[in-house]
């Protein structure tokens, strides 16, 4: 599949993503070119900006047809397959690190190990392993088994009974995807080599250092505990108010807290989370939040509430060196992002970045603005009518959503916010809105019309013209 890249100082394009089972991770712009925006009262604003986003591409579900042996085996309940993964995630249910490593053993020791104890630093309740269990084989033998390794971390989401959907009553873990190489020996099967499938997530590189508030855990690595332990207050601040926010406007919370890992280094952040050799695209953000994978399918000894299929996981959120100067609205729209890919996790539908980073925006505009979506003389205006001022000059059709992959790419940010405002202004509830939006894999104003609300794509650009008016914004 192709993935959306985008670099705005390059003004390369980016292709539209295929509507295939992608899970987006959402990034915030980075610093990256200095924009500065002139206000038409004379004073003027400096502007950073950028983006990337994230798209990981889980694995396509395979069911591979049950050997016959296996079959009669699982009848005995004597299957090899069947005793590896029923003892390993009865362990990681019980927690019981003695009963876990007895099943593990060469090369895939040290790395599990590593697994084990970061999950303890990060505060896991429960844990599951998904695979095939007749992957293994019934004789002696050695195979590859592709599983997904997850746990519940402190702030996992959940799905309250009587919520709706699919997963009420369950609770989430945050998977990654890992290959267990697995020799069997007398009918006894052992986990002997483990290795990363794909990206590899912070707890898998080296052993973290976590700082905890009420609302936030904040990893790290050992040698940046000074960085970690100074992101908390203000963490736990965003996630307060997003939180609160989220209440206030009459939502059932998916989580109460969010989980987040944070580097000052640069080439930390280029590979925490994110493998460009393998994804192919370049990565130029100064923060994102990442969906985690659910196990695909129960699998023996699984705790039957954790939820399981090809939908997303609840997201991490990723801070870098450039968040690091732009906290006060990198946080909330991060934290909004994991509230809103929470509420509806990504599986089939892949929504335009109008509703994704615009919503996200639209909500850190809020927090920024204490409430108000963007007053006359904010940037957010500035960004907005700078926006509307040059991406008109080709007429209607450089405004619509589908447009958005372009250049000055950070429009989409603030366009997307506009369109959210421009709802609300109506008196929708634009929170609908954007879970609609996301579900269906649409733009907002898109999603507000298939809900009846009286729009169109001429007057949100009214309303925007309305709101820019006596603006003059200037790029240099
Ligand atoms: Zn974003």
């Amino acid at each position: 599949m192709t993935t959306p890249v985008l670099h705005p100082q390059q003004g390369a394009p980016a292709p539209e993503p295929e509507r295939t089972p992608t899970a987006t991770a959402p990034a915030r712009a980075r610093s990256g070119g200095l924009i500065a925006l002139i206000a038409g009262s004379g004073g003027f604003v400096v502007l950073v900006i950028a983006l990337v986003f994230l798209v990981v591409t889980p694995r396509a579900l395979v069911v591979p047809p049950i050997p016959d042996e296996a079959v009669a085996a699982a009848a005995e309940g004597a299957a090899p397959g069947e005793a590896l993964f029923g003892e390993l995630n009865a362990a990681l249910e019980s927690q019981d690190r003695e009963a876990f490593f007895a099943r593990v053993s060469g090369d895939a020791v040290a790395p599990l190990t590593l697994w084990w104890d970061n999950m303890e630093q990060l505060g896991w309740t429960s844990a599951a392993m998904s695979g095939d269990e007749y992957d293994v084989p019934w004789s002696d033998g050695s195979v590859e088994v592709p599983v997904v390794l997850g746990a519940s971390l402190a702030f996992a989401a959940f799905a309250p009974r009587g919520s709706g959907g699919d997963d009420a009553g369950k609770h989430f873990v945050q998977g990654f995807r890992y290959v267990a190489s697995v020799d069997v020996v007398d009918e006894v099967a052992t986990i002997t080599g483990w290795r990363t499938d794909g990206p590899k997530a912070a707890w898998d590189f080296e052993p973290l250092y976590v700082a905890r508030g009420e609302h936030v855990l904040i990893a790290g690595r050992q040698s940046e505990q000074a960085l970690v332990d100074s992101l908390v207050a203000e963490a736990d601040e965003a996630a307060a108010w997003v939180l609160d926010d989220a209440e206030a406007q009459g939502r059932d919370l998916p989580l109460d807290g969010f989980n987040v890992f944070a580097t000052d280094d640069q080439s930390i952040f280029d590979t925490w989370f994110v493998d460009e050799a393998t994804a192919g695209w370049q990565m130029e953000a100064a923060a994102y939040a990442v969906p985690t994978t659910r196990p695909e399918s129960w699998t023996e000894g699984m705790d039957t509430t954790i939820a399981t299929g090809d939908s997303t996981s609840t997201s991490v959120v990723f801070l870098g060196p450039s968040a690091m100067e732009q906290l006060d609205g990198t946080l909330p729209h991060e934290f909004e992002h994991v509230m809103h890919y929470t509420a509806v996790p990504s599986s089939w539908s892949d929504p335009p970045r109008v509703t994704v980073e615009g919503w996200a925006t639209y909500q850190e505009n809020r927090r920024l603005y204490d409430g108000a979506y963007a007053p006359a003389d904010s940037q957010a205006i500035l960004e907005l009518s700078w926006c509307y001022d040059n991406m008109s000059s080709s007429g209607i059709a450089d405004l619509a959503p589908e447009q958005f992959y372009v250049e000055d790419a950070f429009c989409y940010y603030q366009f997307g916010a506009s369109m959210f405002a421009y709802l609300d202004s109506l008196g929708v509830d634009a929170w609908d809105v954007a879970d609609a939006a996301k579900f269906d894999g649409v733009d907002p104003l898109t999603a507000a019309a298939a809900q009846g609300a009286d729009v169109s794509e001429a007057a949100w650009q009214a309303w925007v013209d309305q709101q820019t008016a006596g603006v003059v914004a200037v790029r240099y």
